[in-house]
């Protein structure tokens, strides 16, 4: 600090009255000497070497105006004088030199600033000083050319010892030329750029020159400083005369062109061989690539002509025990073996070749790391120098991008391979497992719908077989349009809304929503179906979609309905005749003269029990399926003959008249005629029951008929009876369906005969009017020709 610090020379009459420097300056920071008299001035002037000279024009001791102009003398130090103020006496110490004047008694602000002001100034000048005393060695001493030109003009203002030496002229002389009369007018256009110029020296020399040039202000004028490149020598050789330079630029330019061409890996290295040709000529030349440490010979060149030479493509060194490849991995440089029998750490020994004589290697590298060599070979002793070398490495810099280049496309082409088979197979996985999955769907006999939930709204993404089946709507009605499998006939729009807002409420919750109900078709028919939607999530809670499975169980709810029928009138049918038991029984005690009358009740009752009973074991065995037939050759002729004789007393009982009518050539049917005849019975009974008294007529038919399955027996009962209503006809062979009416029974006489025959192989149908009569129809197949023979 105290080393920076301004040192100011003061020089002041200690008697003075004026107040007292020292103290005012050195509270500003300054360092200060203070002298009382003129007389030791100068030799502390040079001891203190000061920034600021304050005098006080009243010191005793001498002539201070004196002392100021020797001073003066000594150097640019700013000197302030402390004069009163008289004119004569300002106007003499600017005289002498002082810097400022500053007029007694002194204000201490003034003083102050006035020291500020002049020992700032002193500095920045100080500071200019060096600095162009600084320019001026550069300029002065540097080698290169240098000359500084005006602006207007092109007046040569100042040129360098370089300068003139390069010119031929004194630096005066320089300064009375423009730059223009440096220049030679250039013949072609081309030979001239913006910096490229032709100058003349003074011995008459013609040389090529570069200028760089910068303007710069000096004392309000423009001045543009020149740097002159002399380019003459560099020129000529790039005109033709060191041709290496010019082949290996344009072989670096066609490399990397052939070689950006493509991203085949052995293509690239061919390119790399082919070029490395016209920029380090050889006999042969091969390309190494290191693997695991070992050097393989990946692509050779002009190996083929040499006899004895084992095949290039088989050689592989380990790159550490190789002397010549180990000594490019550490030095990270090409090598160049001028002669190869002067060479120590040669290895003779195969796979060198006995012809090889002067070899150059380059490594190729990718970063920091060695991949392989470009290896030339010459079997002429110093084909190769250390220029080749150079060369040989610039080259397989270049070539080593491109090396990279292919692996890298190799490597991506390997992984898209690989991904592309990955995606393939995991693709036929998914076919496979799609395919079972789909089998699965359409074999199961219960619908499944999956839809998607997206955007607030569920949309079918699939259905199976069983689906279209059920509904009517085939899969590209379902997927296209939504289809609105939940929305029963009959349902409002408000209630339908409802009913989607539960079921969203139940997935989110439950996560399903079981439902019942009776849903439509595309044709407007309805079915009754049981419907289990579950929610699929994606994570724990975001719902993705729902699997609805839809089961019609329209045959379940018949037979349940079936069921609930049987229980109600099996117990009614069984109650009536237990009544009616208890009762004769009483009454047998009460009134045993009429025990004949209650016996025989007794046994009628007993006797339609039995029946009852019976039926419903039949029913039973055909619901299981264990019933067993006992086939025979059944002349049907004689089946019926017999039936209707046994009914007939029944028959006319009721005064119906009961016949039979049918060609004697007899009819024969494989068949068991205990149930035939059961059948047959049933049928005679149900027309007789259904028909009322007297005057009434059963027609019982038996005829031949053909259709597409071939011969079949055709029997009928007809009569003029009650006949059916419409609405009951499609029931009337469900067990325990009945008609309300006066006749007795228990509803499983039909369905009962119409199993008999389905078991035959046979079918019946009914035909009715309500008031006329029915007709009831049923098929067998006839019995072979040969079996009936
Ligand atoms: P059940 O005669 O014991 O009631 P069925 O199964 O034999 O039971 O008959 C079922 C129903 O079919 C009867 O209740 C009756 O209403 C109707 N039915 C059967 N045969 C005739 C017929 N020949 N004429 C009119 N209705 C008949």
């Amino acid at each position: 600090m105290s080393e920076t610090r301004a040192a100011i020379l003061i020089a002041q009459d200690d008697s003075g009255d004026d107040l007292r420097l020292s103290p005012i300056l050195i509270q500003e920071g300054y360092r200060v000497e203070a002298l009382t008299a003129t007389r030791p001035f100068l030799a502390e002037f040079r001891r203190l070497t000061p920034t600021l000279i304050l005098l006080d024009s009243g010191l005793r001791g001498g002539n201070v105006f004196a002392l100021c102009a020797r001073l003066r003398e000594q150097g640019d130090v700013p000197i302030l004088m402390l004069v009163p103020d008289d004119e004569a006496m300002i106007e003499r110490a600017y005289s002498v030199g002082a810097t400022d004047v500053l007029l007694k008694p002194v204000r201490t602000a003034i003083l102050r600033r006035r020291v500020r002001t002049l020992i700032d100034g002193q500095r920045d000048a100080l500071r200019a000083q060096a600095y162009e005393a600084r320019m001026q060695q550069i300029f002065e001493r540097n080698r290169s050319i240098q000359l500084i030109v005006n602006a207007k003009g092109g007046q040569i203002v100042d040129a360098n010892p370089a300068a003139c030496a390069f010119y031929g002229y004194t630096r005066d002389e320089l300064r009375s030329k423009t730059i223009r009369d440096l220049e030679v007018p250039s013949q072609t256009k081309q030979e001239t750029s913006l910096f490229h110029f032709h100058h003349r020296a003074a011995s008459g020399q013609i040389h090529d020159v570069k200028i760089f040039s910068s303007p710069f202000e000096s004392d309000g004028q423009t001045l543009i400083y020149m740097i002159v490149h002399d380019v003459t020598r560099r020129r000529k050789p790039e005109a033709g005369q060191s041709p290496t330079t010019d082949v290996l630029a344009e072989a670096l330019r066609n490399t990397a062109a052939a070689l950006s061409s493509t991203l085949d890996q052995n293509e690239v290295l061919d390119r790399i061989l082919e070029q490395v040709n016209l920029v380090v000529p050889g006999e042969s030349a091969n390309i190494m690539l290191i693997e695991a440490g070992v050097a393989r010979v990946a692509r050779s060149r002009g190996y083929e002509n040499r006899l004895g030479t084992i095949s290039s493509e088989d050689v592989a060194m380990n790159v550490r025990e190789t002397p010549t490849l180990n000594w490019m991995v550490e030095n990270n440089r090409a090598l160049v073996i001028p002669d190869v029998d002067e060479f120590t750490g040669w290895i003779t020994k195969a796979p060198y070749p006995d012809w090889l004589k002067s070899y150059v290697a380059a490594p190729i590298r990718i970063g920091n790391y060695v991949i392989g060599f470009l290896n030339i070979d010459s079997s002429v002793p110093h084909s190769f120098s250390e220029l080749e070398a150079d060369h040989l490495q610039i080259f397989a810099d270049q070539a080593a991008i491109a090396i990279r280049n292919s692996r890298l496309f190799e490597r991506v082409r390997r992984q898209a391979a690989e991904m592309e088979r990955r995606v393939f197979q995991r693709t036929a996985e998914l076919d496979f497992e799609r395919g079972q999955l789909s089998a699965i769907m359409d074999a199961m006999t219960e619908g499944v719908a999956y839809t998607e939930y997206i955007g607030g709204e569920y949309r079918t993404r699939y259905v199976n077989q069983a689906l279209v089946h059920m509904t009517g709507y085939d899969v590209e009605e379902w997927i296209s349009q939504s289809v609105n499998l939940f929305r029963s006939k009959d349902m409002s729009d408000e209630d339908f809304a409802h009913l989607l807002e539960a079921i969203g409420e139940n997935l989110v919750s439950r996560g399903d929503w079981i439902y019942e109900a009776r849903l439509q078709r595309k044709d407007g028919t309805e079915f009754d179906a049981m419907t289990i939607t579950t929610a699929i999530r994606s994570g724990k809670t975001q719902i993705v979609g729902a699997v609805t499975v839809v089961r019609d169980i329209s045959r379940e709810k018949a037979l349940r309905q079936e069921r609930e029928r049987f229980v109600a009138y099996a117990s009614h049918e069984l109650r009536t005749p237990i009544t009616n038991l208890k009762t004769r029984l009483y009454l047998m005690r009460r009134q045993p003269e009429r025990m004949e009358e209650h016996m025989r009740v007794l046994e009628t009752v007993t006797d339609r029990m039995k029946r009852l009973v019976e039926d419903l074991l039949d029913i039973s065995r055909f619901e299981r399926g264990i019933i067993k037939l006992e086939f025979k050759d059944v002349i049907l002729q004689d089946l019926l003959r017999n039936v209707v004789q046994i009914q007939q007393p029944e028959a006319e009982r009721k005064q119906l008249a009961l016949a039979m009518k049918f060609e004697e050539a007899p009819i024969h049917v494989h068949a068991d005629p205990e149930r035939l005849a059961q059948v047959i019975t049933n049928l005679i009974i149900n027309a007789i029951n259904y028909t009322p008294d007297g005057n009434g007529q059963i027609e019982v038919r038996l005829s031949k008929v053909c259709d597409v399955t071939g011969n079949l027996a055709l029997v009928e009962v007809e009569d003029c009876g009650v006949g059916i209503a419409e609405e009951h006809l499609p029931h009337i062979f469900q067990p325990f369906y009945r008609v309300v009416s006066q006749v007795e029974g228990a509803g499983l006489g039909l369905s009962i005969t119409r199993e008999i025959v389905e078991l035959h192989g046979g079918e019946i149908e009914v035909t009715s009017r309500l008031g006329v009569g029915s007709t009831f129809r049923f098929w067998l197949p006839l019995l072979d020709q040969e079996e009936e023979a």
